[in-house]
């Protein structure tokens, strides 16, 4: 048979009309419920603490309604209620659970708290209100926060379990909320707290916060699947019976104690792989799952998994890449089952799980449980979490780390699933998917990554951004002449390695930036003007850089050429910037070759004024300064920019005539524009190296990507890069074209670039 969905999504509130009195029955009504399924936990005085905190509660949210027209109390009560009953937290989780918006909307202070139930609580309910703060407010501001919760996260996971049954129950009681509110809260939902849920283990809320967000962002598409799983649900019970019937014998002959049953999976990942496999409804054959759960002794669970699946593929045939093997491999989140695919009746693919009761409570409670079971098993589970709050931690503890980037690290580097990959000596690594090489390197020890090179994978060479897979045994070969450049960063996806990439170059930028200062204070010092903090803060503003931090380094690497001071005025000590500022069109003033300076490159638009006109560089052709260009006034986007030689250029120019406008490339200004450069060459071991050697070292070129596939002795490789212009470009593909072993480099025009 199939279990029917554990989400309550459907079922809408009953309209609220009750009394005084009804309610105040109603009220205690959820709050002996919440007692009840306390009760095993409840040690002596803690009934007097909940009640305590009830009341506490109760009192202070006495005037205050819920948007559905309910008392607020019952928000709390629910909260309680979903830390105990799904999430598997105790007395004191419960206590802050009632507490949880006290101190946000009410007159209850911390401090009254504290008073009332200690500093332990006191600290949590703190945590939960900090949170809350999260929501209504701009996006760095809301990453900041985040940064501020996960913090707390270290200290007592307890509250952000408290925080997801908060979420979960406001999610479902979001019926009664705006619609904008609505989208707000479900796109947060699936953005934050369903990957938190993930990483904690919950599972099962995971899903539900997954669906029902989905629910309100995707109305549509979520009534439509709900309903074909209705429709076919009887047709799939007969399958999934016929499918367990020969099991059920084999396991109950076996002498097992065990659980058999199919399980449907959530409307959002059936809609995901709708999505991503661009298949209909009809073709997704994975609707649901088997799931047998043992009930073994703790010693014998390995072995008896193990026999189970041995049994059921005795009767299926297996898909031998599908078989998922987290009982010697837990997740660090701490699933651990196995699972496999088989070869069911009627030739259909059929994914089952394995675990014990131990283990599937630890998949439905996550963390909790864990806490549940540690004292019996080994310390390992306890290992793990202590790594991961400790990665959080490192990461928190970066000072520069900037609130965005800090939410985008979280996601790819904490919220991924994980590959395990191999030292040579054996040791298992845990790394995020996707990660590199140079991930890997960075983990064993930052000196490491620093100066990698390539690694051996499987004694196979490889460039530092290949992508590592489970499994893999990973040797990292170093060299001391190496160090981290720009464009490591576009390799990496742990946030360890992102910040040692990026504390190397501040570091490097800052040694440059040194010579700079001194060509500076010479520059100065020859007009008759001094070297101080006026005269550059004019040229950091004159430039349009962030600090002279970048005004020093940028006078080192030549990218600001120093010329054009002379057209300053110098007054006393302080040089004054010209004005009108510089010409942006034709050089007037200067009739030498300095127009033919590369790096002072802008569009401008014939027949228009001076006046900085808005454009955009046209997606489907990557247009530079020097390629020949017309604009086209397309409505919406304004100013188009396309290379004459753009795919979409004759048909632009044919149909649509009178929206076309002559534009040139004037000098001036520093402006770089992204391109694209595909390279195919001989797979050799320096050729990664020596590629980006002349690409950042050489030219100075910043790379925005890079990613190299190599088959059979032959690389292919798609280069991103910005040039300032044409003439650029040409330089750096004769360049590569020089190198030994590189066939061809071509510019690439794809969409993609
Ligand atoms: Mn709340």
């Amino acid at each position: 048979m199939e279990q029917p969905q554990v989400s309550p999504v459907e079922t809408a509130l009953p309209p609220y009309n009750l009394n005084e009195e009804q309610e105040k029955k109603e009220i205690i009504r959820h709050y002996r419920a919440l007692l009840r399924s306390l009760k095993s936990k409840l040690k002596k005085g803690d009934k007097e603490l909940v009640r305590h905190a009830f009341e506490m509660a109760a009192e202070a949210h006495k005037t205050m309604r819920r948007k559905s027209g309910e008392p607020y109390i019952l928000h709390p009560i629910a909260v309680a209620m979903i830390c105990v009953e799904e999430i598997g937290l105790g007395v004191r989780s419960t206590i802050c659970a009632l507490l949880h918006d006290t101190v946000e909307d009410t007159d209850i202070s911390l401090e009254d708290i504290e008073r009332e139930f200690g500093t332990e609580i006191a600290r949590i309910v703190d945590g939960l209100t900090k949170i809350s703060n999260v929501i209504d407010t701009n996006t760095s501001q809301q990453a900041e926060n985040f940064k501020k919760i996960l913090l707390t996260l270290t200290d007592d996971p307890r509250v952000i379990l408290i925080k997801l049954a908060d979420r979960l129950h406001n999610m479902r009681t979001l019926d009664h909320m705006k619609r904008e509110k609505q989208l707000k809260i479900a796109s947060e939902t699936v953005w934050v707290y369903a990957p938190l849920a993930h990483r904690m283990g919950l599972y099962n809320i995971k899903t539900e916060l997954e669906d029902l967000s989905m629910k309100y962002m995707e109305p549509e598409a979520y009534k439509d699947i709900a309903r074909k799983l209705a429709e076919t649900r009887r047709e799939r019970t007969r399958y999934i019976n016929e499918f367990i019937r020969p099991l059920k014998e084999k396991l109950q002959h076996a002498n097992f104690n065990f659980e058999i049953y199919g399980r449907p999976k959530s409307i959002h990942s059936i809609w995901n792989k709708i999505r991503k496999k661009g298949v209909a409804f009809e073709e997704v054959y994975d609707l649901f799952a088997i799931r047998v759960i043992l009930d073994s002794p703790p010693e014998r669970e390995k072995e008896d998994c193990w026999k189970v699946y041995s049994m059921i593929t005795d009767e299926y045939m297996p898909s031998p890449e599908r078989l998922r093997d987290w009982l010697s491999n837990p997740k660090s989140n701490g699933y651990e089952a196995l699972h496999t695919t088989v070869m069911g009746p009627q030739g259909k693919w059929v994914e089952v799980q394995i675990r014990t009761k131990r283990m599937n409570e630890i998949a439905e409670k996550g963390l909790a449980a864990h806490f549940k079971y540690k004292e019996g098993s080994t310390n390992t589970d306890e290992d793990r979490f202590d790594k991961w709050f400790g990665q959080i931690r490192e990461v928190l503890s970066n000072q520069d780390t900037e609130g965005v980037d800090f939410l985008q690290d979280f996601k790819t580097s904490f919220l991924a699933e994980e590959i395990y990959v191999y030292t040579p000596k054996g040791e298992v690594k845990m790394l995020p998917t996707g990660s590199t090489a140079l991930d890997f390197a960075f983990s064993i020890h930052s000196a490491i990554g620093s100066k990698c090179i390539g690694a051996k994978v499987h004694h196979k060479l490889v460039p530092i951004s290949h992508k590592l897979r489970s499994g893999d045994q990973v040797e990292i070969i170093t060299s001391n002449k190496q160090k981290p450049s720009e464009d490591w960063l576009g390799f990496v996806v742990t946030a360890k390695a992102r910040n040692k990439i990026k504390d190397a170059l501040r570091e490097e930028k800052r040694k440059i930036a040194e010579d700079g200062k001194y060509i500076l204070q010479r520059k100065l010092e020859s007009m008759g003007a001094a070297y101080s903090q006026y005269n550059i803060d004019e040229l950091v503003q004159f430039y349009k850089l962030p600090s002279s931090l970048d005004l020093n380094y940028r006078i080192a690497n030549k990218s600001i050429d120093l010329k054009e001071l002379k057209d300053f005025q110098v007054l006393g000590d302080k040089i004054e910037i010209p004005r009108p500022k510089p010409v942006v069109h034709e050089q007037v003033a200067d009739p030498t070759p300095k127009s033919l300076n590369r790096k002072d490159s802008e569009l401008i638009i014939f027949g228009e004024s001076s006046d900085k006109i808005m454009y955009a560089l046209a997606k489907c052709c990557n247009p530079i300064p020097g390629d020949d260009v017309f604009g086209f006034v397309s409505t919406g986007k304004g100013l188009v920019i396309h290379r004459t030689s753009c795919p979409n250029a004759a048909q632009l120019l044919a149909n649509y005539g009178h929206r076309v406008v002559k534009t040139k490339w004037a000098k001036n200004k520093e402006i770089s524009f992204l391109t694209g450069l595909k390279i195919v060459g001989l797979d050799d071991v320096g050729v990664i190296n020596k590629i980006t050697n002349v690409i950042s070292g050489d030219l100075r070129i910043n790379i925005s990507g890079l990613t190299i596939e190599s088959r059979e002795g032959l690389f292919e490789g798609t280069i991103k890069v910005f040039v300032h212009d044409k003439e650029e470009l040409e330089e750096l593909v004769t360049r590569l074209k020089s190198l030994n072993g590189i066939q061809t480099v071509d510019r690439f025009d794809a969409e993609t670039v």
